[in-house]
């Protein structure tokens, strides 16, 4: 789970929460991914970003009997304007977490030559409109 104790500077704020990701993904598939809050804006504007990486985060050490796709996802949130932060919420709400949970869930089930490299989709929002980048094939 996230280190979502950390502070942002009083004019930033998060435009989603871990129960925003919970209710997209599912309890279960948000315990299974890397979630990390930025506190600073990505210079090229993402928002939201889905990364697959072939090898599991180190960040998650259990051992054991972890699912062999434990934690190849990692999810990053950015912080926005604090006066942008409903409209984003909104605009990501309803066009990008829908296809965050769907790419998850394809990138879950695809095919083994696919997991074995880097991909990435992220989101941005301008004017309240969603729009999203793909770096490698996305999934299925
Ligand atoms: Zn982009």
């Amino acid at each position: 789970m996230p280190a979502r104790n950390r502070r942002l500077p009083r004019h930033l704020s998060w435009p989603l929460t871990p129960t925003d990701l919970r209710e997209a993904l599912g309890a279960r598939e948000l315990e299974a991914v890397d979630l990390y809050f930025g506190e600073h804006p990505a210079s090229d504007g993402h928002l939201l970003s889905v990364l697959w990486s072939p090898r599991p985060s180190s960040s998650y050490s259990f051992g054991g009997t972890r699912p062999p796709w434990w934690s190849h996802v990692r999810i990053g949130v950015g912080p926005v304007p604090a006066t942008e932060r409903a409209v984003t919420r909104h605009a990501l709400q309803q066009d990008a977490l829908p296809e965050l949970a769907a790419w998850i869930t394809a990138a879950r089930r695809a095919p083994e030559a696919w997991t074995l490299s880097r991909h990435t989709r992220h989101w941005h929002v301008e004017d309240g409109a969603v729009t999203r980048c793909d770096e490698g094939l996305p999934p299925g």
